[in-house]
């Protein structure tokens, strides 16, 4: 049985036949180098001996709308599962994937409101994968559903992203926790610089808007090193693990075995957030500069917090050095903090004094303070670089 040649009858029956269960795929962190949590994928096991892929099947069960009634019926099976799989992790993250048919109508997040009010799971455990073409026109039902997701604990995953259009106008409108980059566009980057960049800048993206981000497809040691060095934060793909039975996925974590991991994302993270904020600064000045004060109230709104502790860097520097780490992050406490409080002075001087000499002084000080903190920040990586190549970060041949 192959794709189009599936009825739709044949799928209604495999599910009474309880011919579909779930296999799942393991997700690690680049942070710990741990599974962390897994996706549950559909198989239809068929009784001939064949596994058939949701590929071939799923898209027949959308367009009819007998999708929402193979959620209704997996859903529990699900949540048995995670049961299972909390014994050995009970802090597991199960990314569960829905169709925007699904959030139509209340019975799932009714179904997913009673699991977690019984105690049977924890909000943490379920994560939503959505895409963003199921969502793009998402109607008022759809926008509701998604919120009430949210309300229950639940974070929401965009799937997928980088293939759509209006993922950025989607990211913005709801309120997602992660985003998934898509497969294609993350083993596309070995044969075209364009997806590399897409990838770039998916992830440059999730860090301003502060949610995180997840790679599937990884599929080679040299792609989840890449993905490792550029802060993403969590990988999914053939060469971590395919997808598998639940008691295989369940021995899976049982081996605790770990792949390579670098705290190196977060504080290269913090180092391009840190960055981003000095550009802030000096485009709204500019900005200001060449706009007349009536006119300011017609600017775009921009995120701008002048409080280091709010600064990436500053939240990256306290947790080093309280997680047992050189005291030399803290020399850039000092400079950090004067360098935002000379990022505060230079925005309220050109809103309030466009006397170009006054302007002109707090830019200086604003790029000095600037200066002082790269060459700190410039500091800790060539350690940190030296340390790691001492330590050989590459993992042992197999
Ligand atoms: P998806 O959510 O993007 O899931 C990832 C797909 O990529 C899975 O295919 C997975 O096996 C495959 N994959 C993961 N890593 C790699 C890799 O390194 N290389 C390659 N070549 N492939 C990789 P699968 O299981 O065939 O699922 C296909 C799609 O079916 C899923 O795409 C998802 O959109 C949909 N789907 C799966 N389960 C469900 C479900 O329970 N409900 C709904 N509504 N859709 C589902
Ligand atoms: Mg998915
Ligand atoms: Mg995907």
């Amino acid at each position: 049985m192959h794709g189009a040649d599936i009825q739709l009858k044949e799928i209604e029956s495999a599910l009474l036949a309880e011919e579909l269960t779930f296999h799942y795929q393991p997700k690690v962190s680049f942070l710990t180098g741990e599974i962390i949590g897994c996706e549950a994928l559909l198989r239809w096991l068929n009784p001939d001996g064949t596994v058939i892929l949701p590929d071939d099947f799923l898209p027949q069960a959308e367009s009819s709308g007998f999708i929402t009634e193979i959620t209704a019926v997996m859903l529990p099976k699900l949540i048995e599962d995670i049961e299972a799989l909390r014994a050995v992790k009970s802090d597991i993250q199960v990314a569960f994937n829905i169709s925007a048919l699904d959030l139509r109508s209340p019975y799932l997040v009714k179904m997913l409101r009673s699991f977690i009010g019984g105690r049977r799971i924890d909000p943490g455990n379920i994560q939503i994968e959505i895409t963003e073409t199921a969502v793009v026109d998402a109607s008022e039902r759809v926008r509701t559903g998604l919120l009430d997701l949210v309300a229950l604990g639940i974070e929401l995953v965009m799937d997928d992203y980088g293939t759509g259009y209006s993922s950025l106008e989607m990211l913005s409108r709801m309120p997602f926790s992660a985003l998934k980059l898509d497969q294609g566009v993350v083993r596309r980057m070995t044969e075209d610089a364009k997806n590399t960049h897409i990838v770039r800048s998916s992830l440059y993206l999730a860090r301003e808007l502060s949610i995180k981000t997840v790679a599937e497809g990884v599929e080679t040691a040299a792609i989840y090193a890449f993905l490792l060095a550029s802060g993403c934060n969590e990988a999914q793909g053939f060469w971590i693990g395919e997808a598998a039975s639940r008691d295989d996925f369940v021995a899976l974590c049982k081996q605790r075995r770990r792949w390579p991991a670098s705290s190196y994302g977060l504080l290269y993270n913090a180092w391009v957030n840190h960055i981003s904020y000095r550009q802030k600064v000096l485009d709204l000045v500019h900005t200001l500069m060449l706009t007349k004060p009536g006119e300011w109230g017609q600017l775009p709104k921009m995120e701008l917090s002048h409080s280091p502790a709010r600064c990436r860097l500053g939240q990256w520097y306290r947790d080093a050095s309280h997680g047992g780490g050189s005291p030399d992050y803290m020399r850039l406490e000092g400079p950090h903090r004067l360098m935002h409080a000379a990022g505060e002075s230079l925005v309220r001087a050109a809103q309030s004094n466009p006397e170009p000499d006054v302007v002109i002084k707090a830019i200086k000080a604003f790029l000095e303070y600037s200066d002082v903190v790269d060459a700190e920040v410039s500091n800790i990586v060539e350690r940190w670089m030296e340390k790691s190549l001492r330590q050989s970060l590459r993992p042992d041949d197999e």
